[in-house]
């Protein structure tokens, strides 16, 4: 294992710091690649400019991805190592708040990485974990890669498939095979962020708490008030608003240069 630095709690980046260590704690266990690291690493250079704030266009892309989760027939949860790693309890929330299933797809698919997924998922409350031990047996063919093998229960039959933290190829094979993606991504220049109906632009530590207590305050909801919030909601205009944010932040502080006041130990 690897050792517990002391953080200070008035670090600024105390928060971040300790989610680094959660995801090197996940490598051990080998529920992250490596490359699920240096994903987060991007992740994290977007939330440093965002403000590492959920901002209120971010919130209300979180409505309409609940409500998109809910209107479903077939909806599913696409669980990667980062995901698993950093929000496995709600994403077991979600699936039960939303009846959207749980599934493990993994760009690397290397030998123990589901069944270790599958044991995060499982401690954190799931009764069932699709797409591990040989159960993906079905071929999106829009995807590439190892992803493109899904279970014919769960991603192969899905309407709608969340699928937070993902790479581009993938999400753009699930929309050309007539799915609609919901996705988090603090980039909102990825092509998951750009292929996607509902993008997020949050951290996925800070979105996914909040998509969860919105499941729960929506899932009485009919079905007409659903597909307002859904049809209301324009992806293109969501993607616009953060790099808004993003863009009024840095000129705010570019006016300044040195912005950051020397802090206590
Ligand atoms: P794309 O393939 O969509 O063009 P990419 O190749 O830049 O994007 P990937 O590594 O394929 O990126 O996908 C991971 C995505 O997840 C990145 O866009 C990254 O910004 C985002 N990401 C990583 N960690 C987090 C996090 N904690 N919260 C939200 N988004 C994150
Ligand atoms: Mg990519």
């Amino acid at each position: 294992m690897s050792e517990k630095p002391h953080v200070s709690k008035k670090h600024p980046r105390a928060e971040s710091i300790k989610i680094r260590e959660r995801l090197t704690r996940n490598v051990e266990t080998n529920v992250l690649a490596l490359a699920g690291l240096i994903a987060h690493g991007r992740g994290e250079a977007f939330d440093y400019i965002l403000g590492e704030e959920t901002t209120p266009s971010a919130f209300k892309a979180i409505t309409a991805a609940a409500a998109t989760i809910l209107l479903a027939e077939r909806p599913v949860l696409s669980v990667n190592g980062n995901v698993a790693a950093l929000c496995a309890e709600e994403l077991v929330e979600l699936s039960k708040a939303t009846g959207a299933k749980l599934e493990v797809n993994l760009f690397h698919r290397l030998s123990g990485r589901e069944e270790a997924i599958e044991g995060v998922l499982r401690e954190a409350g799931a009764d069932e974990v699709l797409g591990v031990g040989g159960s993906a047996t079905a071929r999106i063919d829009e995807v590439f890669s190892d992803r493109r093998r899904v279970d014919p229960r769960g991603i192969y039959a899905a309407d709608v498939v969340f699928v937070p933290l993902e790479d581009g190829d993938r999400t753009e094979g699930l929309v050309r095979a007539g799915k609609r993606v919901v996705t988090v991504d603090l980039n909102p220049m990825s092509r998951t962020a750009q292929f996607a109906s509902v993008t997020i632009v949050d951290n996925v530590v800070r979105a996914l708490p909040l998509l969860v207590s919105e499941a729960e305050r929506l899932k009485g909801s009919g079905r007409v008030e659903l597909q307002g919030i859904v049809d209301e909601f324009d992806n293109r205009e969501a993607l616009s608003d953060a790099m808004t944010v993003m863009e009024k932040r840095l000129h705010t502080l570019a006016e300044k240069g040195i912005f950051i006041e020397p802090y206590d130990v």
